[in-house]
């Protein structure tokens, strides 16, 4: 097909939506490794694991088999809102950086929460409404999730009750509003309203929070309160299942114009988006019927799969949840506070850490100033001011296009955008007033976190 014959955008018809989801489990050789349940060391039991989540959640986790799970009619209605979203040719950035490779992105920023975390979010309240309870209880760091989730729990009818890390909530007060204009209850954690905010507080007064201590928070108010549970926004298989719904898209878009990618890369926090933009890719390499270059693009300040251990950890901080066999720094790891946007778990989703481990796909680390240079450039050229997150997999599908100018190699780029920055204005003004820097932890940093990862099980 013709170069112009491939418009700046693929927009596929609401009839060519996915009508299921994909679960990449289901063409593992090597399963990701079981929850562990932390005190018996045995895997979790749906029993023990619909005591914190949902029951349909539940048997989405432990589902190894299925490999296609049908997306309910009132999740497919509410996707219409912002869905399909359109895979984009990067004419424009192509020409300026006058390289011969063609560069696609996946634009999943299009709706308020402004991220792709609005797919799994919407499966999770519908799932917790169909089963006639009340409310739930989450955790947000830079505040996306949080967000999705009181958007989700608002056209559902359900409470929301968002533990919100401390320092994002006193310095992202405008994300904060935004939970609460979806009618989301939003409190600063670590909290005195849990026993474990309270023990935290005791032990490291005036702390101003991390992810690990507000999912403490969250699962333990979800398990204390009848006709609650606990939702998360990454990390777990069920998210990855949801989020399959970015790479479907992205394989019919591309199967439309009988394009195949060389390269799809994504940015990596706890491993949903980029798990759900590679998975039908992947399931074709693990079939056996294609190759892809897969690449995991993660921050250098927060390096889980380029630096961490592939071992069982805890999730959180105050290990109240289930032991994860992961690509991990240790769940005391804190990020440095210079380092701007999400990305900071100190984890990997067991799916993507399995898939690494196999050698099945490679990751990156970059610095932050770096991402931000990739980030402007980006803005600049394409005109979309991506969140810093996404801007991970623009810097590393930048390289990858530079390289092809020197080798002179047309490859196919595919990259996940996966959502815009207008609320990350000051991590962009302190990158502006040349005040933002780069932060690698030594190894020795890495060994404390280390330090913190439980015995492993036989
Ligand atoms: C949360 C977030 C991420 C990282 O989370 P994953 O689960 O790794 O996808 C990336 N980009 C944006 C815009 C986010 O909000």
């Amino acid at each position: 097909m013709m170069k112009q014959e491939i418009p700046y955008k693929i927009y596929l018809e609401e009839s060519e939506m996915p009508t299921k989801w994909y679960n990449v489990r289901a063409d593992m050789k090597n399963k990701p490794a079981p929850l562990l349940n932390p005190q018996t060391l045995k895997p979790m039991t749906f029993d023990e694991l619909k005591q914190v989540f949902c029951d349909e959640l539940v048997k989405q986790e432990l589902d190894d088999t299925n490999a296609y799970i049908d997306i309910p009619e009132e999740i497919l209605n509410f996707y219409k809102m912002y869905r399909p979203a359109p895979l984009v040719r990067a004419y424009c950035l192509e020409e300026k950086l006058q390289t011969p490779a063609k560069i696609y992105y996946k634009f999943e920023g299009n709706n308020t929460s402004g991220s792709h975390k609005l797919n799994s979010a919407i499966a999770q309240a519908y799932y917790a409404k169909k089963q006639g309870l009340h409310g739930v209880t989450t955790e947000t760091g830079a505040g996306q999730w949080g967000t999705a989730l009181s958007m989700a729990c608002s056209y559902f009818g359900l409470d929301c009750k968002v533990f919100m890390v401390k320092v994002s909530y006193e310095q992202k007060p405008f994300r904060r509003e935004v939970m609460r204009t979806y009618g989301a209850q939003v409190t600063p954690s670590p909290s005195l309203s849990t026993e474990v905010g309270k023990r935290i507080l005791e032990a490291h007064p005036g702390t101003t929070g991390s992810l690990g201590c507000a999912i403490s928070e969250a699962v333990e108010t979800a398990v204390s309160t009848p006709g609650y549970r606990y939702v998360l926004g990454s990390v777990l298989s069920q998210v990855l299942l949801h989020q399959s719904i970015i790479g479907l898209e992205t394989k019919s878009a591309l199967d439309k114009y009988g394009i195949t990618p060389d390269i799809i890369i994504g940015c990596a926090g706890g491993g949903s988006n980029l798990g759900g933009l590679i998975s039908p890719f992947m399931g074709e390499v693990l079939r056996g019927e294609k190759k892809y270059q897969f690449i995991a693009v993660e921050p250098a300040s927060c390096p889980s799969l380029t630096r961490g251990k592939f071992a069982y950890d805890f999730c959180d901080t105050g290990m109240v949840c289930p032991l994860a066999k992961m690509y991990t720094l240790g769940s005391n790891f804190i990020p440095s506070a210079n380092h701007a946007g999400g990305l900071r778990y100190h984890g990997m989703s067991s799916v993507l850490s399995q898939l690494y481990e196999d050698g099945l796909m490679e990751a990156r680390a970059v610095e932050q100033t770096a991402v931000f240079e990739a980030a402007e450039q980006f803005a600049r050229i394409e005109g979309i001011l991506p969140a810093p997150e996404s801007s991970h997999a623009i810097r590393v599908a930048i390289d990858e296009a530079l390289k092809c100018k020197e080798t002179g190699e047309e490859k196919t780029i595919v990259f996940g955008l996966t959502g815009t920055g207008y609320f990350d204005m000051v991590a962009y003004e302190r990158f502006h007033n040349g005040e933002m820097t780069d932060y690698i932890p030594t190894d020795a940093d890495l060994q404390e976190g280390f330090d913190g990862i439980p015995k492993q099980p036989e």
